[in-house]
């Protein structure tokens, strides 16, 4: 009997170390890799480290340690988890690089206006991916060495879509910029599920402080007929985010946005928006939504609200230079839709100045928003360059 356990013992130690191995070989491939930066290299170093200690602790690990060896098994899981994300990341790169590096560029790029510090970013996209952030790749300090993006396939030809991944960047700087946690709270407790839907609507207003009045649009069209009252235990209803962003949204409108940028229709958006929010997501309504089950209701969540209005979103963003990228993002989809781009002009806007144009121009003419992105798409690249 003691025989066979030990047998049994020294199979699974056998597997779990030819795991371990199986692992930190694609890591040593994806370490050698051309693709990646020395940034995001540097950030797997510690990955590589842990599975080391793993499979050199399957081999120490005494004589029929089960509960150990289980220990062990998890940790490759957890490992193997971030690994399966890089490989992901890297095969997005290589079959939608355009989609890769546009985003990457996009995403860097404001980082380093709003912290002034540089961060690394990836994008993944595989089948059925849904928009969401990954925070994996830490330090042991517990700080984001690269940011993860997960966005859908689609999304390649969609600046929309692009805004809309201004959401998951949100969570990134929030945790950032304003200490707000990053992963959800899976204990689903009432308390956990509140934590839960704080963290976004933070992110919605921390990328509508980044992106300006056109992420509330883009959030109206994305959900606009989706199930009223769908709600998760990591997602509040939908009808309370759109409601709280557009009030929100009155911030700017405060902070003389609207009349600034008067002549170039904003009011007939705001009209378009406005005609929608009241019709769709009436205040009182929203707030009385319940979110399906046991989920918390609006009245639970108010002071937390209050809490997070009473944030200082100008740390983020200040309304000046929020007004300035404007400007030229306007200028850009004026340029865009005359179809005329010198090249001298390109330097003289930033990432989301040329998305936000773009988003924009294709407003203004939907029937051309193929050529529109395509042109995005080539100016951020050409930066890269
Ligand atoms: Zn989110």
């Amino acid at each position: 009997m003691t025989d066979e356990l030990s047998k049994l013992f020294e199979s699974t130690k056998r597997l779990y170390r030819t795991e371990a191995d199986e692992a930190i070989n694609r890591l040593l491939l994806i370490l050698n890799s051309s693709l990646l930066d020395d940034r995001i290299i540097s950030s797997i170093d510690p990955v590589l480290k842990r599975l080391m200690e793993v499979s050199n602790d399957i081999g120490s690990i005494e004589d029929k340690n089960f509960k150990g060896i289980h220990e062990l098994e998890r940790k490759i899981r957890v490992e193997e988890k971030t690994l399966e994300l890089l490989e992901n990341s890297i095969s997005t790169f290589i079959s939608h690089r355009s989609l890769s590096t546009t985003l990457s560029i996009l995403f860097e790029s404001l980082y380093y206006e709003i912290t002034k510090e540089e961060l690394p970013f990836l994008v993944v996209s595989r089948e059925s991916e849904a928009l969401q952030t990954y925070p994996t790749l830490r330090s042991e300090e517990n700080e984001l060495l690269v940011g993860v993006i997960g966005i859908p396939l689609f999304s390649v030809s969609h600046t929309h879509e692009w805004i809309l991944a201004g959401h998951e960047f949100g969570h990134i700087i929030a945790n950032k910029e304003l200490g707000i946690e990053i992963e959800y709270n899976y204990s689903y407790k009432n308390s956990g599920i509140i934590n839960n839907y704080m963290m976004e609507i933070l992110a919605d207003f921390t990328a509508m402080q980044i992106f300006g009045p056109v992420f509330l649009e883009v959030l109206l069209t994305e959900f606009t007929g989706a199930e009223r009252a769908s709600a998760s235990p990591t997602h509040p209803p939908i009808p309370w985010r759109i409601r709280l962003c557009y009030d929100q949204a009155s911030y700017f409108n405060r902070k003389g946005f609207n009349e600034e940028f008067k002549e170039k229709g904003v009011e007939k958006f705001i009209d378009a928006i406005e005609g929608v929010i009241g019709e769709l997501y009436p205040k009182e309504e929203s707030e009385r939504i319940k979110g399906f089950g046991e989920m918390v209701e609006y009245k639970d969540v108010e002071s937390k609200i209050r809490e997070i209005k009473e944030k200082d979103f100008e740390k983020i963003r200040n309304i000046a230079d929020l007004k300035n990228c404007y400007k030229n993002a306007y200028k850009f989809s004026e340029l865009l839709r005359s179809d005329t781009i010198p090249q001298y002009e390109m330097n003289s806007y930033s990432p989301e100045q040329i998305v936000i144009g773009g988003y924009l121009a294709s407003r203004e003419k939907p029937e051309k928003f193929k050529s529109y992105t395509q042109n995005v798409v080539d100016s951020l690249i050409r930066m890269k360059i």
